[in-house]
């Protein structure tokens, strides 16, 4: 997908930023006028030798915003062990980010090497041994050229992480620790990633000190063309019974993207709307297969089905045509992914609603997102015919009943108790909508995920 670079700021030019003159007489011949955003807000931070976490988006000018500083300041030199590390998930992006730092580099003599899996490793050893100043790499192959001790990894200086939450995403953080574990300590460490992931926090907590974060500041105007509307909801079931609920009418949820916050619950979650609306719904997240994602994505455009289930990382890069509605199935921690996610509707001249679920805990969440719009999404209340669940997901529980519970056989499991007192309203008992009572006769059984333990009495007794 081509992204369009952003609004290039007004106040800086190429010649504001302190570059060495080759730099500058590259940046001429490829007719870069003024930094973009990202580029400016990075150039002075990287310089510094301080740790920095980047959010940017592809498209932005992004690797030009962490490569422009480092050629800044890279001396010459004949030694043959590299000095910059430059860690990226693909091997796409290996080649496209050497083919930057050459275009970058035309009046500089400096020697950057690419290297990724599914090339034969000696063929990579060999041009390791001829010695280079910058290496790119996929994860694998450099874990591998280090452990067989062709590539010394004790001079770099810089390591840069690209597309973290991509490279999280798709369970490299294993191999990133084993790196880690092989370089020095004193470095500075350069993180570029286009969503805040929990992951990617994680990642940033564990192992880096107190970076330096920038960003570009996404606009928190909300879009005119885009109808928001939440929802207090006191937890996972109870959404998906809402969410279920919702999708009921075809005639109104003709194409809607469901944002799930990891990949566990948007599997979770597929399960049971697929259960509810056979043939209707697809998911994607990396851990399905490419053929899988292709086929999704495919169904979902040409409208075979109308319900697709996403995590944030995966939606991101996807050309997805003509959403009607945007489901956020949990509130997003960071305002800009919010933001980036109702965007994927209302496009061109078409209404695009968007609907936020938030639980009690959510609700500091939405309270930053609201402040970003500076505007507050209004509120709907749960329709009456929607069975608010008791029952709480492993990661809802208090964290002594999960380790209780680990403990326990299945057998003498007893769900946790609610977070929440239930409204007067849900007290009473809840016969469900006409749908549910022709659904629940047609297939003989419940189709509620709600309370398991009313369904379970419920089947004893037959
Ligand atoms: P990236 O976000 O790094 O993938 O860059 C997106 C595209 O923008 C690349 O093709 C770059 O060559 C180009 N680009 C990077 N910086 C600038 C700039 N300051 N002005 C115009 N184009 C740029």
């Amino acid at each position: 997908m081509v992204v369009p670079l952003p609004k290039i700021s007004s106040r800086m030019t190429f010649q504001d930023l302190d570059l060495s003159n080759p730099l500058r007489n590259a940046i001429n011949d490829l007719g870069f006028e003024t930094p973009t955003p990202i580029q400016e807000e990075a150039f002075p931070v990287v310089r510094s030798g301080k740790d920095i976490v980047g959010i940017a988006q592809t498209g932005t000018g992004k690797t030009f915003a962490y490569v422009l500083p480092i050629l800044r300041d890279l001396k010459f030199s004949k030694q043959e062990t590299p000095r910059v590390l430059i860690l990226v998930p693909t091997r796409e992006l290996v080649i496209q980010v050497v083919d930057e730092i050459e275009k970058l580099s035309k009046y500089i003599t400096l020697r950057v090497l690419g290297v990724y899996g599914g090339v034969n490793l000696n063929r990579h050893k060999q041009a390791v041994v001829e010695g280079c100043d910058i290496i790119v790499a996929t994860p694998g192959r450099l874990y591998d050229l280090a452990v067989s001790r062709v590539l010394k990894l004790k001079a770099i200086q810089k390591l840069v992480i690209d597309e973290v939450d991509v490279m999280l995403d798709l369970g490299f953080r294993f191999q990133l620790l084993n790196i880690f574990d092989l370089l020095p300590e004193r470095r500075q460490n350069i993180m570029f990633s286009a969503t805040m992931t929990e992951d990617v926090e994680a990642l940033i907590d564990d192992f880096f000190i107190a970076p330096k974060k920038i960003a570009i500041a996404v606009s928190g105007t909300p879009l005119d063309n885009i109808e928001q509307t939440s929802y207090d909801v006191p937890n996972f079931y109870t959404k998906v019974n809402l969410l279920n609920h919702l999708l009921f009418d075809k005639s109104e949820y003709g194409k809607v993207l469901v944002f799930a916050p990891n990949k566990r619950n948007a599997d979770r979650i597929f399960n049971i709307v697929d259960e509810e609306f056979p043939n209707q719904a697809c998911v994607i997240h990396s851990n399905k297969t490419q053929n899988y994602r292709i086929r999704s994505i495919e169904n979902f455009n040409k409208g075979k089905h109308r319900i697709l289930i996403a995590t944030d990382v995966i939606a991101r890069g996807l050309d997805l045509k003509e959403i009607t509605h945007v489901i956020n199935f949990n509130t997003p921690h960071y305002p800009e992914n919010y933001m980036h996610r109702i965007g994927r509707t209302g496009r061109a001249d078409h209404l695009g609603k968007s609907i936020l679920l938030a639980t009690e805990k959510e609700k500091e969440a939405k309270k930053r997102i609201e402040e970003l719009m500076n505007y507050e999404i209004p509120k709907l209340e749960i329709p009456e015919v929607v069975e608010i669940s008791n029952e709480l997901t492993e990661e809802e529980r208090p964290k002594e009943d999960r380790d209780q519970s680990r403990n326990r056989t299945s057998q003498d499991f007893v769900p946790g108790p609610a977070f929440h007192e239930k409204k007067d309203k849900n007290k009473k008992v809840n016969l469900g909508g006409s749908y549910r009572r022709e659904i629940a006769k047609k297939y003989k059984k419940p189709k509620t995920k709600g309370d398991k333990n009313f369904n379970r009495k419920h089947k004893k007794k037959k």
